[in-house]
């Protein structure tokens, strides 16, 4: 799957509408210092689903949000927009029907986020996965952000590891299986209850 579109609309220090196409190959972006480089990357992030308003170098999510300036009001929402060529067909089964993907956050004030695939309301677990198969996602290690150089150094092994599991694109496997592995202790309670009952039936 490729990125061919980002678009922007009341996000951190992009107040106005702002798009951004991702032709193939190498893309830079340049600017002076405070312009707003980071702010895209972070876009990135955010609509792939990342949890962390710290990762998001703010205290809370809603800090996404515009905050106002000396010559504009702050807003209530914030939409982050992402296209994907889905070309490949390497999308998870409940997108893959779709050559083209429109991932879409948003978050307004006080009401937390909500995530569209092409105008169809869908969970951020399903927004996480559909990134971590495809070896990317909000914790990808293709992001590196300031300071992550020297966290990977001092990580813990088993820290390492997980690194290494979603460069080889197995972390949704991993999610997969702890949501799996919930369920079915769910489901060995229930049946537990279920024998409880009999008993006091019999
Ligand atoms: P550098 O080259 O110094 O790393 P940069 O181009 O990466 O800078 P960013 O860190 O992306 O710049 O942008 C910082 C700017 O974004 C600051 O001016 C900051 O005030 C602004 N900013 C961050 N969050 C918000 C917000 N919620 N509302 C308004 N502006 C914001």
């Amino acid at each position: 799957m490729q990125f061919t579109r980002l678009r922007l609309r009341g996000f951190k220090s992009f107040v106005d509408p702002a798009e951004l196409v991702i032709e193939p190959g190498m893309t830079g972006i340049v600017g002076p210092n405070g312009c707003g480089k980071s702010n895209l990357v972070e876009a990135l992030r955010w609509v792939m689903g990342e949890t962390s308003a710290k990762r998001m170098r703010g205290g809370e999510m809603d800090d996404v949000i515009f905050a106002g300036s000396s010559r504009r009001p702050s807003h209530n929402l914030a939409e982050v927009a992402l296209n994907l060529d889905n070309g490949s067909r390497t999308a998870p089964a409940q997108f893959n029907e779709m050559a083209e993907l429109d991932v879409v956050r948003r978050i307004e004030r006080d009401k937390g986020s909500t995530y569209r695939v092409n105008g169809r309301e869908v969970r951020a677990r399903d927004v996480q996965l559909l990134f971590a198969d495809q070896a990317t996602g909000a914790n990808s290690t293709a992001l590196v952000s300031q300071g992550r150089i020297g966290h990977i150094i001092n990580a813990k092994p088993a820290e390492r590891r997980h690194l290494l599991e979603e460069a080889a694109g197995i972390g949704g496997l991993h999610s997969r299986r702890h949501e799996a592995e919930l369920r079915l202790r769910a489901a060995e309670s229930n049946l537990e209850r279920l024998d409880d009952v009999i008993s006091t039936l019999e």
